[in-house]
């Protein structure tokens, strides 16, 4: 594989499943490893073998709303509404962002669009906006970060952590 493109991957798996952790760590009472497995799950789609068709292609069947309701309805069935919530902050969050890039997700599923905004993603300045976005995320309404403010050289009273 091309470096560039494996560096591309890296950071753009790194990225959703930072901003799945983020968004359930802050909005749900479930366990946060959630928003990390479901916020890379709809990339799994990588894994199908190339002789495959559509709508089994990345970008395919598992990145459309279709997809998010089976796993939301799921983890109705089979647990409870907090782990429903977390799944579809995740998974949903994946989807959302990878919409807003060029090559789009399939919101019309099983109609096969290539619509997007075709707003670059994972790129050196959207990448650290999102973290940063999902670092304040965690700052405010978590109290996951209170060992990293407790290290910075300001008083941590200020900051109402220590
Ligand atoms: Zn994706």
């Amino acid at each position: 594989m091309d470096p560039a493109r494996a560096v591309f991957l890296a950071v753009a798996f790194a990225t959703h499943a930072f901003l799945g952790y983020a968004l359930v760590r802050s909005l749900t009472a479930a366990n946060p490893r959630l928003g990390v497995l479901f916020g890379l799950l709809p990339d799994a789609d990588f894994l199908f073998p190339a002789a495959l068709e559509w709508p089994f292609v990345h970008r395919g069947l598992s990145h459309s709303p279709f997809a998010l309701l089976v796993f939301v309805v799921g983890a109705l069935v089979v647990r409870d509404r907090t782990t429903a919530l977390a799944v579809a902050l995740a998974y949903g969050s994946h989807l959302l962002l990878d919409s807003l890039s060029p090559a789009g997700i399939q919101w019309l599923f099983p109609l096969r669009t290539t619509w997007s905004p075709g707003l670059s993603i994972h790129t050196v300045i959207d990448t650290p906006v999102l973290w940063a976005g999902c670092l304040v995320l965690l700052a405010w309404r978590t109290d996951a970060l209170d060992p990293l403010l407790a290290r910075l050289p300001v008083d941590s009273d200020r900051l109402g952590v220590g």
